[in-house]
Order: structure tokens, then C-alpha cells, then sequence
């Protein structure tokens, strides 16, 4: 089964309006003579206010290589949720894809495995795509419960769900250690913890999801470790934080999974 590769571009909470559609154009300026078809598919997340922005850069380029995704989404529709967003909110705006469970909102922001899951239903129930996060921190990687912990987070995740929403659905395995830090996980551990974590896909939702669903690897990403990365055999692409926050690095790491 061959899986499109997807490179994702986590800007988390960087950068003004103007300054988001500024590098949303620098990204498909930097892409614009490769052929669509030939490219990964590019996801860039900029923050709640920015989304309109962005989306009104992509859109009025009119080439489609690069989508959009919301960092965040609340699982309710509306309602007296001060401060949240709702999945169709971030829909309206433009956006395609929702990073959900990400190590930050977990450890800041108390989100849970069950929140996780909430909200993983409601994004493929209004037809977007999650980006499900999962990973364990040094902590847990020492005491050696890192295929436990990570086996937990994504049956959590995925329970409850079709197996074609499965399948739909992304995952960024993202060792907490490794984000943010520049160390990056060994290409072949990374690996090793992917086709495991396809294992607990293939365990909760059968082998065709298992086989379809992209698992990315997110955590120190850089334009020369993705090449690396990109060749292992269940390693279908990035979420890449501070290398995305350039539209040259971002690009490389586009090219790279090419
Ligand atoms: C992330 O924000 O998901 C991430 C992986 O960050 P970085 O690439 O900066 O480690």
C-alpha cells in the first residue's frame, strides 16, 4: 500500500494576521514550480485568528498544494464555552485538517484521552481530518512503558470510531522529549514505535485501516533529518514545529518527503 506523505506545519501560538498570510504565501512561492501531483500532501496550522487569513491567501493563490489545519477545536457545536472554538467554527474558516491532543495542550491544558476522542468525532463527522498526537516523555521512555502509554493514547483516541473514519484520520507520533528540544528520536526507533502503533490501528480497526491510515513523525524535524526519516518503511511524513516557522526550512522538509 503506498500512503501519500504529509508534511505538516505546527506554527503554535507565533505570529500576527499579516504575518501569517505573509508566510503562507512565502510557503507556495517556495513550492511553486513543483507539480501538485508530485507533492505531499502540505498542511500549515497558524493560530484561531489567523485562519481567515490564511485562508484567504491560499484560496486566492488558487493552486490547492497547500491545506489548512486548526491547532485546536472544541467538540461541542456552541454554546456558553467561554474562550473555546468549535470543530464547525474552524470549518467555517477554512480549515481542513484539527491538530488534536498535542503533548503542549495536554500538559498545559489538561485536554484528555476522552476530550481527545470527543473531539476526533466530531472533526470526521463534519468531514475534517484529525491529526490525533500521541508520544511519551523521557520519564515514561526511561521507566520503558512507551509502547503502553502510546498503545493506551491511541485506543482512547480511535474508540468508538469507524473503521473508514480510522483510516481518514492521521496520527503524529511525537516523542514529548524530542519536541521543541532538537533531539530528534533515532529514524529507526521512530519507526519502530510506528509500526507498532499501525499494530494497535490494525488491532482496533482491521488491516485496511491500518494499511491506509499516514502516521507522521513530529519532534525536532529538520530539513536534513527528513530524508532520513522519509525512507523508513512506516514513517509517512512530519508535524513540524519551529521548522516550520520559515517558509525556506518548511520547504525543504516538503522536498525532502518527496
Ligand atoms: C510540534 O510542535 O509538534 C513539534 C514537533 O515541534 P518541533 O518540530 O519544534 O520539535
Amino acid at each position: 500500500m503506498s500512503r501519500r506523505p504529509v508534511i505538516a506545519g505546527n506554527w503554535k501560538m507565533h505570529k500576527l494576521q499579516s504575518e501569517s498570510a505573509e508566510l503562507a504565501n512565502a510557503v507556495m512561492k517556495e513550492l511553486k514550480d513543483i507539480d501538485k501531483a508530485a507533492l505531499p500532501e502540505v498542511v500549515i496550522a497558524p493560530v484561531y485568528t489567523s485562519l481567515y487569513a490564511v485562508n484567504k491567501a491560499l484560496t486566492d493563490c488558487g493552486c490547492g498544494k497547500v491545506k489548512m489545519a486548526a491547532q485546536n477545536a472544541f467538540y461541542e457545536t456552541q454554546g456558553a464555552f467561554t474562550g473555546e472554538v468549535s470543530v464547525e467554527m474552524v470549518k467555517d474558516a477554512g480549515a481542513e485538517y484539527v491538530i488534536i491532543g498535542h503533548s503542549e495542550r495536554r500538559q498545559y491544558f489538561g485536554e484528555t484521552d476522552e476530550m481527545i476522542n470527543k473531539k476526533a468525532k466530531k472533526i470526521l463527522e463534519l468531514g475534517l481530518v484529525p491529526i490525533i498526537c500521541c508520544g511519551e516523555s523521557l520519564e515514561q521512555r526511561e521507566a520503558g512503558v512507551t509502547d503502553s502509554h502510546i498503545a493506551s493514547q491511541i485506543k482512547a483516541a480511535l474508540d468508538g470510531l469507524s473503521a473508514e473514519d480510522v483510516a481518514k484520520s492521521i496520527i503524529a507520533y511525537e516523542p514529548i522529549w524530542a519536541i521543541g528540544t532538537g533531539k530528534t528520536c533515532d529514524s529507526d526507533e521512530a519507526n519502530r514505535v510506528i509500526a507498532m502503533i499501525r499494530n494497535v490501528v490494525k488491532e482496533v480497526a482491521g488491516a485496511d485501516s491500518a494499511d491506509k491510515i499516514r502516521i507522521l513523525y513530529g519532534g525536532s524535524v529538520k530539513p536534513n533529518t527528513i530524508v532520513e526519516q522519509m525512507s523508513k518503511s512506516d514513517i509517512d511524513g512530519a508535524l513540524v514545529g519551529g521548522a516550520s516557522l520559515t517558509a525556506d526550512s518548511f520547504a525543504q522538509i516538503v522536498k525532502g518527503a518527496m
